[in-house]
């Protein structure tokens, strides 16, 4: 008789556990992460797996009408962006990810944002659900008191930064080094490869299949136009023309967002 109970209570649990999982997430997630800041313009975050470095993150982020069941909104992106903050705390920092997202379109003014990593077709929640005010532009996060400090206050920073067309258009965060005319640095005091005089605070050298001669970007708020090139200078590098070779030596390596201006 107790025997019995007792199987047929296990069994009550293995079906009830496996509807939720076949409802919603559930187990153990191949991979960590969570939403980090919500702006006017992005959501941004990490996602990772820990036994995998080089499995990249197919990120989920679904955006609720707050009370809804339905997302409203349903974002894709992979988690394969350098950020510094991660390299500290991660050791390693490509698993950043920063999505667009226009608020405007959307009904409502309140929202709940979930992530999810997305691995076979299956879906793992990363985080904590956020909470983002469109009009105030609030983040709040389920997450314990410090950790939600942390997450508003880099959501502040990111909305401090000029979001508007203006500023440009986002490419995402680029490695970013200086260089100089020297020999050293491979100017050889000549030309930039499209014939121009380098020029400080103007001069930049690209990848040209990423961002040809002519481009205009700007980093912080400084805007430079696309002059040189490098052969080290691939993908999302750039390098930027100093007039001597110690301003060059002490920019160092930056992570820095890059806008394309129109
Ligand atoms: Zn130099």
């Amino acid at each position: 008789m107790k025997k019995n109970g007792l199987k047929q209570w296990m069994i009550a649990v293995l079906s009830f556990t496996a509807v939720a999982a076949a409802a919603f997430p559930a187990g153990a997630a191949p991979a960590r992460g969570k939403i980090t800041g919500v702006d006017s313009g992005r959501i941004a975050g990490w996602a990772w797996n820990p036994e995998d470095t080089n499995d990249v993150q197919q990120v989920e982020l679904h955006i609720f009408q707050s009370g809804g069941s339905e997302p409203v909104k349903y974002l894709h992106v992979a988690a394969e962006e350098y950020r510094e903050d991660l390299a500290a705390e991660l050791k390693d920092g490509w698993h950043g990810f920063s999505v667009k997202v226009d608020w405007s379109q959307l009904e409502g003014s309140d929202f709940k944002i979930r992530a999810y990593t997305v691995k076979d077709g299956k879906y793992y929640n990363l985080g904590e659900p956020v909470s983002y005010n469109k009009g105030s532009g609030t983040v709040k996060s389920g997450e314990k008191a410090a950790d939600t400090k942390k997450t508003t206050a880099s959501a502040t920073k990111e909305a401090a930064e000029p979001q508007t067309s203006s500023a440009g258009t986002s490419l995402g965060t680029f490695s970013i080094s200086g260089y100089c005319n020297c020999d050293k640095c491979g100017g050889g005091g000549g030309l930039t490869y499209s014939g121009a005089v380098p020029q400080a605070n103007h001069t930049i050298a690209a990848d040209l299949t990423v961002l040809p001669l002519g481009s205009k970007v700007r980093i912080g708020n400084t805007v430079y136009t696309v002059e040189d090139k490098g052969s080290a200078v691939q993908g999302k590098k750039l390098d930027i023309y100093y007039d001597s070779h110690e301003k060059a030596i002490s920019h160092g390596r930056t992570w820095q967002e890059v806008f394309l201006i129109h």
